[in-house]
């Protein structure tokens, strides 16, 4: 590919890294993206080659390239398999960022990453069009896209934007509840919010806050994740807070991740970012030091097996699997049941989803089978990708498993007597109910 722009800095030293690759093949094994294909081009291993190949001029641009990267979860299993420590977080970014820059983009995805996606009103706009449009259980279907329904209400019509606990606060805490917890699952959202004041925090959800920026460096537009990312960190610097938590964990993987590549040493805002940094903290992680630090807060019974599905951007990219394992195992009556392969990436990938709706289902459908879930059982997620992707092939596969982000179970046991109790908040209809079936929706049609 003959380079028509200069490559930026991030992209320069992110390719660094495929000089680091041995050709071992150990993430192709781990790559759900090829388990399913079976093609080279399509593993860790073939895209890091294709990558080399097209910057050295071996192959041509062609959009057979651009295709290739967005053939990614970016859920970073590779990259926890890899022995040379070759960091895909950063290559299949830069990839991104190349193709774009060196190809462009198609029209509908510019606009929604340069237009939509960083104008507070058009982004609201867009999902109050979605709340009208007709949708099918949790999901809609756009122009042969899959997307997530949002919910009648956001985040902000439920709660309040200073939520006190009873008593004097044991501090402030910021609440960051991401896109999908603030649009598509607020009540679930609100689950959280409501954890953190039974734990004694007065909790501020900021009206301002903006999308953490993860679809627009997921998808190489960094100049629009930099915008997005410098409101959140003047946001949330000038706030006299304890901490900022968010249970999403592809918000919280960006704000220690993404930004730091947004934020590099030498930039004006390397040292506000730095000091938001030690301040964003994972609800899990968060709520655990508190109950590990002699909160005195009581779990109820409550009598439920669970599995784990391991969130890849709480695994892969923030290392904290065990978190949901540890806060669940402190309520009396909960027995974890272990399953195979429950770290393998769900099938969301965020736009992967709505790119390539056959596969993103059919990993889908794979994941649920080696759940083996048992009729009734619980599956556990910790994060809300996850529960959209999970709960919609579950309706598809008609299976009788409720599909929960982690917090809702402790928040049964904090918080459920007292509250009326529903485990599973379905914003849009009830999963068992086969007429909502989504399957109609997903027609293995990939559009690009
Ligand atoms: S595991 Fe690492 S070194 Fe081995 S092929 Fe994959 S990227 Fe290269
Ligand atoms: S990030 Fe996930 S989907 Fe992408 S290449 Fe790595 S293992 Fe495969």
């Amino acid at each position: 590919m003959k380079l028509e722009k200069e490559l930026s800095p991030h992209a320069q030293a992110a390719l660094e890294q495929i000089d680091k690759c041995t050709s071992c093949g150990l993430c192709k094994e781990v790559c759900p993206v090829f388990a399913l294909s079976l093609r080279e081009a399509e593993s860790p291993r073939g895209k890091l080659n294709l990558l080399n190949s097209l910057l050295n001029g071996g192959l041509n641009s062609t959009a057979v390239g651009v295709d290739i990267f967005n053939r990614c979860l970016l859920c970073y299993a590779c990259q926890d398999a890899c022995p040379a420590g070759v960091q895909t977080e950063r290559v299949w970014i830069a990839a991104r960022e190349i193709l774009a820059d060196q190809v462009g983009r198609p029209l509908a995805k510019s606009f929604f990453l340069k237009r939509i996606l960083p104008s507070p009103r058009l982004w609201n706009l867009a999902f109050n069009i979605g709340r009208r449009l007709p949708g099918r259980g949790e999901s809609i279907k756009l122009n042969k896209r899959v997307l997530p329904k949002p919910a009648g209400n956001r985040i902000d019509d439920l709660l309040p934007e200073e939520l006190l606990p009873e008593g004097e606060p044991v501090g402030t805490v910021a609440y960051f509840p991401g896109c999908m917890l603030t649009e598509v699952f607020p009540h679930v959202g609100v689950k959280a919010a409501e954890i953190l004041q039974r734990l004694g925090y007065r909790v501020i959800t900021p009206r301002e806050r903006s999308c953490c920026g993860a679809p627009a460096f997921n998808n190489g537009d960094l100049a629009t994740g930099r915008r997005l990312a410098l409101r959140n960190i003047e946001l949330f610097s000038r706030m006299d807070v304890d901490a900022v938590i968010s249970p999403d964990a592809t918000c919280g993987g960006a704000f220690h991740h993404e930004y730091d590549l947004l934020f590099p040493t030498g930039s004006s805002m390397r040292s506000a970012y730095l000091e938001l940094r030690e301040k964003v903290k994972d609800f899990g992680d968060f709520i655990l030091d508190r109950l590990d630090s002699g909160s005195d807060v009581k779990f109820r019974n409550v009598e439920r097996r669970i599995t784990i599905h391991d969130s890849c951007h709480l695994n892969h990219l923030q290392k904290k699997a065990d978190v949901p394992r540890r806060l669940l195992s402190k309520i009396p009556g909960i027995e974890i049941a272990e399953s195979p392969l429950s770290d393998v990436c769900c099938g969301f990938g965020g736009s992967y989803s709505i790119y390539f709706p056959g596969e993103s289902q059919a990993i889908s459908k794979r994941n649920l089978e080696n759940f083996q879930a048992e009729d009734g059982g619980i599956i556990c997620v910790g994060s809300p990708g996850c529960l959209w992707r999970l709960r919609s092939e579950a309706a598809v596969m008609a299976l009788n498993v409720q599909i929960v982000h982690y917090l809702e179970v402790i928040w049964e046991s904090l918080l459920g007597a007292e509250k009326e109790f529903n485990l599973v908040t379905q914003n849009n209809a009830d999963i068992s109910d086969k007429s909502h079936s989504t399957e109609d929706l997903f027609n293995n049609t990939n559009t690009q």
